[in-house]
């Protein structure tokens, strides 16, 4: 299958390009030329199979330079009982409507180990598919929950090296624990003097650094990123979408062929557009609920047709959805639009902060995506309600999807199922979740979430639990201006 760019001047590649190269040439985004499709006896098939076997069915579908047996090895590690104990994805029926497709339970607690656990594999056989013979030097930027998966992911991984750098005093107490406490040969972390912004400036430059590229190649090694727009992130979400339905269809709960509609809580549209090619290659989906919180871009982008980042940024208590530049969005634009309106918009958005998409292709985004956001205090609200009226403990960042989800049923009045993706645990944000609940002050650190415990009963994933006791090994704080520096020491 071939791999081409969003913006029609990439030239084409294999999956195993697409995913060792990241971004394409032309700076668009890789997708597969033509989609796969499910019938209705591949999802029967899928139905009888656990987790790891419906992945690399799917998988195999989209990277067909991997054989089967690669990708069964590779799923079976990624996504087994060690790494995601009790299930990689199980559905949690909250009401009549909703079912919470829960992607936390793996080795970081957030949705972004269903990616990064199996990328790394994907990526070092990549490296071998394409005759690499040089190390990669992944450097990662973080607002949070992306450093850790990537660290987990990448860590001991023969041919890779990985540098995290995350802003000093951008991050929760508990996602800093998670990442100075990493374990692992390969990994090097830093806190950068500076926001998100100034680190992810940081490395965007030392991609672009024609001088350090080559300095590195002399000394045997690429740069490389894990970040969100590489495909061999997006392929892995889609199969939770069909496995959530076929675990739904086994069950009784629907029947096959029934159509479910889909909410997201939404940041850089990667996962809900994960959702999206699933409905394309024909999963019985309905509605994909595009859910916000206070950084209403993209509810904007949909209800008007308009994309305007010139717009005031918030800080939110779900942190891993405040972002202006939802940089998946060009892969749906590249589906509907084609790739010449692509390239256009994305100069607009580059020159001009903005772009408006054309009526035709306003029409045909609006078929498939609804919006809805909801601002800070409502999301505090629904992490209440849900758990006073369900015994449902949510996190920040699905409790927004959850309020979109329950907008949703009480406009369009109808019955079907809502596949709910929920992305982190809620002990992951346990102080803002205590906060809802209780109506006052949580502790800080890592006693709220032995103080979120002790009121709910719920317990602690075990990758969260005794974070504080465990070893400092990353306690450097840099100036972004060391940046470079750092990269040479890691590539001695
Ligand atoms: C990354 C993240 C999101 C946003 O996902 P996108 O694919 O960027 O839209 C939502 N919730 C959590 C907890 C996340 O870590």
């Amino acid at each position: 299958m071939n791999y081409v760019s969003t913006r029609g001047n990439g030239g084409i590649t294999t999956a195993a390009g697409a995913i060792k190269q990241g971004l394409a040439s032309d700076g668009g985004l890789f997708m597969p030329e033509k989609l796969p499709l499910l019938d209705s006896q591949m999802m029967e098939k899928l139905s009888e199979m656990e987790y790891p076997e419906r992945a690399a069915t799917v998988l195999s579908m989209f990277l067909d330079d991997y054989t089967y047996e690669e990708l069964l090895a590779d799923c079976r590690e990624a996504y087994g009982e060690s790494r995601f104990p009790g299930g990689a994805a199980p559905c949690s029926a909250v009401g009549s409507r909703m079912r919470i497709l829960e992607l936390w339970h793996g080795p970081t607690a957030a949705f972004k180990d269903m990616a990064l656990q199996i990328m790394p594999r994907l990526f070092v056989r990549a490296l071998k598919k394409t005759g690499e013979k040089k190390t990669a030097l992944i450097l990662v930027a973080t607002s949070g929950d992306t450093g850790k998966a990537a660290l987990e992911g990448y860590k001991d991984v023969e041919g890779v090296k990985i540098a995290v750098y995350y802003p000093v005093h951008g991050v929760s107490r508990v996602q800093q624990l998670q990442m100075v406490t990493q374990e692992g040969n390969n990994v090097q972390v830093y806190a950068v003097k500076g926001n998100f912004d100034d680190a992810q400036t940081g490395v965007k430059k030392i991609f672009s650094d024609a001088e350090q590229i080559n300095a590195a190649a002399e000394r045997g090694y690429f740069f490389s990123s894990a970040n969100s727009i590489n495909w061999g992130r997006l392929a892995p979400q889609i199969v939770y979408y069909i496995s959530a339905y076929c675990d739904l269809a086994a069950s009784g709960d629907i029947k096959y062929g029934e159509k479910v509609d889909i909410c997201v809580p939404t940041g850089n549209f990667g996962n809900i557009f994960a959702a999206y090619i699933a409905k394309k290659m024909g999963l019985p989906v309905g509605k994909l609920i595009c859910a916000s919180n206070k950084n209403n871009i993209l509810t904007d982008f949909l209800s008007t047709g308009t994309y305007d980042r010139n717009r005031s940024f918030y800080t939110t208590m779900s942190p891993s959805m405040d972002i202006l530049i939802s940089s998946n969005l060009e892969r749906l634009l590249y589906l509907v639009a084609g790739s010449k309106a692509t390239a256009k918009y994305m100069k607009e958005l580059s020159e001009k902060g903005k772009y408006t998409v054309d009526s035709d292709v306003y029409e045909k985004i609006k078929e498939d995506f609804v919006g809805y956001f909801c601002d800070e205090e409502k999301t505090s609200e629904t992490v209440d309600k849900i758990y006073r009226e369900y015994g449902y403990l949510s996190d920040t960042h699905s409790a927004v999807a959850i309020n979109a989800a329950l907008k949703y049923s009480e406009e369009t009045k109808g019955e079907g199922k809502i596949i709910v993706a929920s992305t982190a645990s809620p002990y992951k944000f346990a102080s803002s979740v205590y906060e809802a609940i209780t109506k006052t002050k949580a502790p800080e650190g890592p006693e709220a979430l032995e103080a979120l415990e002790k009121l709910t009963g719920v317990d602690i994933p075990a990758p969260l639990s005794g974070l504080d006791r465990k070893q400092i090994r990353f306690d450097r704080v840099i100036e972004v201006s060391e940046m470079p520096e750092t990269v040479r020491e890691n590539t001695r």
